[in-house]
C-alpha cells in the first residue's frame, strides 16, 4: 500500500468512527425519551409506555386481544416488564388475556377489587399467577413505583383492601390512577375513575396533580373530568380513549366542554393511536403529542357521532298466544 492510500484509508476509518458515534448518540437520546402510546383499541383503554431506561409497561389491554396484540407485535415487543390492570372491567382486562398468552410478562399490577358479576377478571388473574417468573403487586395509593430512576411513577388511587363489587361506579373508583413525571412533564392516567376519586386525589395531592397530559377518566364520561379537578391538573393536552359509535355515547359533550374550558387540546383514539413523546432532559425540546391526525379544534367541539341504540320490544304477540285472553288480562290490570 502506498503512503497516499494508507492516509485515505485512515481518513475513511475516522469518518466511519464519527458516523458511528453520531448514530449511537442519536439512538441513545431516542431511548432517553419517555414514549406513551394511547393505543386505538376501540371502546376501552390500552396504554403502552417505553421508559428511558429501555423497560416498558402496558396499562390495560382493551376489550379484545387483537388490536393490542397487533400493536405490540408491530413494535417488535416480546417482553413486557409490567402489565397493569387498572380495574376489573372487560374493556380493560379482556385484551390482556392474549397479552399474557403471547408475551413474556415480568410483573403484574392489580387493584384489590373483585367484579363479582364477571368471571373474566378472575381468569385473567389466574393467567397472571401462572405466568412463569411474574409477580403480582397491589400498590397502595401514594406508593412510588421504581420503574425507571429518571421517571417518577406515583400511584394516586387504588383499592388495596379486598372489596367485592357489583356496582359499576364502585369498580371504576377502584381504578389504579398513575402519574408519570419526566423532564418537567406530568402525565396523569385516570383509568375509569369518576368525580369521587377526582375529588379525593385533588384534596390529597393538590397542586401535585398538575400535568402536561391527562388521559381523561372513564372514556370522557360526563361523570368524570369535573371543573375543580381540571383546574388543579391544568392539562395542556387531553387524550380520550373511546370507540367509534360506542353504546355509552362516550365521550359526553359536557366533559368535552369542561376540558376545552380548562384549555386542553383534545385528542381521540377514535382517530387512531395517539403518541406522546417526552424528550430527555437538557435537550431543550418541548413534549410532542403526535397522532395520525392533527388536532382540530372544530372536531374537538363535537364528539364523534353516536349511534342511537333504542331497545324495541316485540310489538306483535307470538301466534300461539291467545290475544283475546291477553286483552282481557290487560283490561283487568287497567281496572285495578
Ligand atoms: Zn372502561
Amino acid at each position: 500500500m502506498d503512503h497516499h492510500a494508507f492516509h485515505k484509508k485512515r481518513g475513511l476509518a475516522r469518518e466511519l468512527a464519527v458516523f458511528c458515534a453520531v448514530f449511537l448518540l442519536a439512538a441513545s437520546s431516542l431511548r432517553a425519551q419517555l414514549n406513551v402510546y394511547f393505543v386505538d383499541v376501540g371502546q376501552g383503554d390500552a396504554i403502552y409506555i417505553e421508559f428511558p431506561n429501555g423497560t416498558n409497561a402496558l396499562i390495560d389491554g382493551g376489550s379484545g386481544g387483537e388490536p393490542i396484540y397487533k400493536f405490540l407485535t408491530k413494535k417488535g415487543v416480546t417482553k413486557l416488564d409490567r402489565v397493569v390492570l387498572t380495574h376489573p372491567h372487560s374493556d380493560h382486562y379482556r385484551g390482556l388475556k392474549k397479552v399474557f398468552n403471547f408475551f413474556d410478562v415480568k410483573s403484574f399490577y392489580d387493584t384489590k377489587a373483585e367484579n363479582i358479576n364477571a368471571q373474566g377478571d378472575n381468569n385473567l388473574r389466574e393467567l397472571a399467577a401462572a405466568e412463569p417468573g411474574c409477580g403480582t403487586y397491589f400498590p397502595s395509593s401514594g406508593a412510588e413505583l421504581k420503574w425507571d430512576s429518571k421517571v417518577t411513577v406515583k400511584v394516586l388511587n387504588s383499592c388495596d383492601e379486598t372489596v367485592q363489587i357489583r356496582d359499576n361506579d364502585e369498580t371504576n373508583n377502584c381504578s389504579l390512577v398513575l402519574r408519570l413525571y419526566y423532564n418537567g412533564a406530568g402525565i396523569l392516567l385516570m383509568a375509569d375513575s369518576e368525580a369521587t376519586i377526582e375529588n379525593t386525589i385533588t384534596k390529597i395531592f393538590k397542586s401535585g396533580l398538575q400535568s402536561y397530559a391527562l388521559k381523561v377518566g372513564h372514556h370522557g364520561s360526563r361523570y368524570s373530568s369535573t371543573g375543580h379537578f381540571l383546574s388543579r391538573v391544568q392539562p395542556k393536552v387531553a387524550i380520550i380513549s373511546a370507540g367509534v359509535n360506542n353504546v355509552y355515547g362516550h365521550p359526553h359533550a359536557e366533559a368535552i366542554e369542561r376540558l376545552r374550558a380548562a384549555g386542553a387540546k383534545i385528542y381521540y383514539t377514535t382517530n387512531g393511536t395517539q403518541n406522546l413523546h417526552i424528550p430527555a432532559p437538557k435537550m431543550g425540546v418541548e413534549p410532542v403529542l403526535e397522532g395520525p391526525l392533527p388536532y382540530d379544534p372544530l372536531e374537538a367541539a363535537q364528539p364523534p357521532a353516536v349511534k342511537e341504540l333504542i331497545y324495541t320490544p316485540e310489538v306483535q304477540a307470538p301466534a300461539s298466544v291467545n290475544t283475546q285472553a291477553l286483552d282481557q288480562l290487560k283490561q283487568t290490570a287497567d281496572a285495578q
